[in-house]
C-alpha cells in the first residue's frame, strides 16, 4: 500500500470511527423536550432542545419540517398537540436534509398520519434507502434509520402549497446532495417577514471536499450553497438545528415578551459569512494536504 493509499484509509477510517462515535455520544440537549411556541404567523416550533422541527398551520391541514430521530415522533406528536392541533392533521411532511437526526422518525410520522412526504431529489435515495446510499454514511450502522417512501420529488425552486400558505425549497446542497433550505413569507403585526430555515452548510469532519469519487461536485455544490443563501432575504432566521441561530437565548427572549426575538437579519448574515469561511479555510486546508 502506497503512503498516500495509506493516508486515505485512515482518514477514511478515522472519519467513520468519528461518525460512530458523533451518532453515539449524541448531545443530551439534542433531545432534551422545548416547549412548543409560535414563532411567527402560523409557523410553530415543535422540535426538541436542539433538533428542530416546525409546524405550518393551514385552514387545509398541517405541514411538519422534520421527523428528527427515529425515537422524535413522541415528543413532537406532544408538542403539536400542546398547541391545540391533531396529529392526523400533517398532510406534508418535509426535511431538512437526509441524515438521521432530521428524517430518522419519517416513517413513523407518516405510519401515523398518512402524510405525504415530499423531498429534494438528490436526497431521495438517501431517505428511501434508510441512510445506506449516503455518500458519507452510507456504512455507518448507527447513522441509519427507517427508510421511508417518497411521495413527491422536488426540484430546486419548487414550491409546497397548502391553502394560502407557500413554501419554497432551495437546494443548497453539500452536507447532503438535496440538502434544502426552506423560506416562506409571514405576516406579523401588520409588517412581511422573510422566514429563513437553512438545511445545513456545515462541512462534517471527515467530509473529503477535494478527489471525492463518491460525490465529485461537493466542493463546488458548498460553494453554490453560499451563493443562494448570501441572495436570501431574511428577517426570521432558523435552521435544522437550534445551535444554528441560537434557539435558547431567543426562545428566553421570546418568552419574556420580546416576540420579535426570532427576528435576526444581522444573525443570518453573519452566521452565513462565518460558515462560508469555515467551509473554505477546510477547503484550502485540504488543498494543501495534496500538493
Ligand atoms: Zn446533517
Amino acid at each position: 500500500m502506497k503512503l498516500r493509499e495509506f493516508a486515505c484509509s485512515f482518514t477514511l477510517l478515522f472519519s467513520l470511527a468519528y461518525a460512530v462515535r458523533l451518532a453515539a455520544q449524541r448531545p443530551a440537549e439534542w433531545t432534551a423536550p422545548f416547549p412548543p411556541f409560535r414563532i411567527a404567523g402560523n409557523l410553530y416550533y415543535v422540535g426538541s432542545g436542539d433538533l428542530a422541527s416546525y409546524l405550518i398551520a393551514t385552514p387545509k391541514g398541517l405541514i411538519l419540517i422534520n421527523g428528527n430521530l427515529t425515537s422524535s415522533p413522541p415528543l413532537i406528536r406532544k408538542s403539536v398537540e400542546a398547541l391545540g392541533f391533531r396529529f392526523s392533521g400533517i398532510k406534508i411532511l418535509l426535511i431538512s436534509h437526509a441524515h438521521y437526526d432530521h428524517c430518522g422518525g419519517s416513517a413513523e410520522i407518516i405510519k401515523q398520519t398518512g402524510a405525504k412526504y415530499e423531498v429534494m431529489d438528490g436526497d431521495v435515495p438517501v431517505v428511501e434507502s434508510g441512510g445506506k446510499s449516503d455518500f458519507a454514511y452510507g456504512a455507518v450502522k448507527t447513522m441509519q434509520f427507517p427508510p421511508a417512501r417518497v411521495d413527491r420529488v422536488l426540484h430546486d425552486g419548487d414550491t409546497v402549497q397548502l391553502g394560502s400558505t407557500v413554501l419554497t425549497a432551495h437546494l443548497t446542497a453539500g452536507h447532503t446532495r438535496g440538502t434544502t433550505t426552506w423560506t416562506m413569507d409571514e405576516r406579523q403585526g401588520g409588517r412581511l417577514l422573510h422566514v429563513v430555515i437553512v438545511g445545513s452548510p456545515n462541512v462534517n469532519s471527515g467530509y473529503k471536499l477535494m478527489g471525492n469519487t463518491v460525490y465529485p461536485q461537493i466542493a463546488a455544490d458548498y460553494a453554490h450553497q453560499f451563493s443562494v443563501l448570501k441572495a436570501l432575504p431574511c428577517d426570521i432566521f432558523l435552521g435544522a438545528h437550534g445551535g444554528y441561530f441560537d434557539l435558547s437565548d431567543k426562545y428566553a427572549r421570546w418568552k419574556a415578551g420580546d416576540k420579535d426575538a426570532f427576528i435576526d437579519p444581522a444573525g443570518y448574515k453573519a452566521y452565513v459569512a462565518e460558515r462560508e469561511q469555515a467551509f473554505e479555510t477546510e477547503l484550502h486546508r485540504q488543498k494543501a494536504a495534496t500538493h
